[in-house]
């Protein structure tokens, strides 16, 4: 037999896709298993945005389109990052992705050369280190503080071979946000030893009592990170497959032949979605983001009531539980006894923690938490 890429066999699977097929499974055999293992709004995609796609369907929108974007989307998203995230970025540095995962992908390898490191603060979600090492780089990972912030031991992993540093704030899988000191020390970090830094923002709008700034922001630092966002969180598109990311414009031209030589472009009429969500009445996203929050508040009291202790819940959708032990061994027992699906810390690089998704309904999460609570 021939032997097919080494680089992909080193390459795991997605642990949380994993989780989230066994509860698949486990439900078509009539099991009543309740599913937070993978982070996915519940909610319908807002009706304004879904007509706007279907109009433009109607319209004959159902062409190929430039392979950054239609000029409307990549307008909107340029105007709300100058606007909302005060990044200086102009329409020709957006390149609008399928899913914010796929933008990832095009930094990876518009950005690497084989070996280059690429710095992850753990815990982290869990395609980061599969996307570096796609692209032939080396994942060099730094593990966040008991706060969840980083602190200067960062510099000690900086060598002559990091590229760039991943950001993700707020955070899949702890919800906790990064305080303006970690991004100043990462900033810095980026300044002092000429890195790129790629600040994955899909969770900004997701936020409760914190404020989500953009690392793009900062001083000296537009010039050298590619910012990624997306759809599928704040507006509940996940299944559009609608992502984006803005970048300087070396960079941005590197990824576009990414593109181009690969998926081409983004489905046009889910595009015209894009546009109605960004330009549209936002009253939706802070309807869902309400929600959220009371469901964050239930299941981070439920579970402080049971003694389980928790990352603190500042944003995302996540509930991070430290459960002092073997979290795989723990997940099994969830999934096979309690019938709920969770994600083992050891997939974000944090063994002795588990992942539960609030992205649920109330009834859903009491069912789970009371099932919880009975195993323990
Ligand atoms: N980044 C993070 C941190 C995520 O949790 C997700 C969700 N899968 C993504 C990126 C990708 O999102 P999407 O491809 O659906 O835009
Ligand atoms: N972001 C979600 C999660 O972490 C979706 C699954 C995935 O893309 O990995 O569960």
């Amino acid at each position: 037999m021939l032997q097919l890429s080494q680089n992909i066999a080193a390459v795991p699977p997605s642990a949380t896709m994993a989780m989230n097929n066994k509860s698949k499974e486990m439900k078509a055999a009539g099991i009543d298993v309740i599913s937070l293992a993978v982070g996915e709004p519940d909610f319908n995609t807002p009706a304004h945005i879904t007509k706007a796609a279907i109009d433009a369907l109607n319209r004959g929108e159902t062409h190929y389109a430039p392979s950054r974007g239609i000029p409307e989307l990549t307008k909107a998203i340029a105007e709300k990052l100058n606007k909302e995230n005060k990044i200086p970025v102009e329409q020709n540095q957006i390149l609008c992705t399928s899913g914010a995962k796929d933008a990832i992908r095009i930094t990876m390898t518009a950005c690497l050369n084989p070996g280059d490191e690429v710095i992850i603060l753990d815990p982290a979600w869990v395609s980061y280190d599969p996307c570096v090492q796609i692209a032939r780089g080396k994942p060099v990972h730094y593990h966040l503080n008991d706060n969840f912030q980083v602190d200067e031991g960062l510099l000690e992993l900086i060598t002559d071979k990091t590229k760039m540093i991943i950001v993700n704030s707020p955070s899949n899988p702890t919800g906790s946000v990064l305080a303006r000191s970690s991004l100043r020390i990462l900033a810095d970090a980026c300044i002092d030893h000429n890195l790129y830094c790629m600040s994955d923002e899909i969770y900004e709008k997701l936020v409760y009592g914190k404020e989500h700034v953009s690392i793009g922001s900062l001083p000296d630092m537009s010039e050298r990170t590619v910012t990624i966002n997306g759809f599928s969180k704040a507006y509940a598109m996940t299944g559009w497959r609608l992502g984006y990311a803005a970048a300087p414009k070396e960079i941005m031209s590197y990824m576009d032949k990414v593109m181009q030589h690969s998926v081409g472009n983004v489905t046009s009429f889910a595009q015209w979605g894009g546009v109605a969500a960004l330009t549209g009445d936002q009253s939706c996203v802070e309807d869902m983001r309400k929600q959220f929050e009371a469901r964050k508040k239930f299941v981070i009291g439920r579970l402080a009531s049971m003694g389980l202790k928790t990352a603190p819940a500042e944003g995302a959708f996540y509930a991070f539980i430290n459960c002092g032990g073997d979290d795989g061994a723990v997940a099994t027992k969830w999934l096979e006894e309690g019938h709920v699906a969770a994600t083992p810390g050891y997939a974000f690089g944090a063994p002795g923690w588990i992942r539960i998704s609030y992205a649920a309904s109330m009834e859903q999460l009491a069912e789970a938490l009371d099932r919880i609570e009975r195993l323990l």
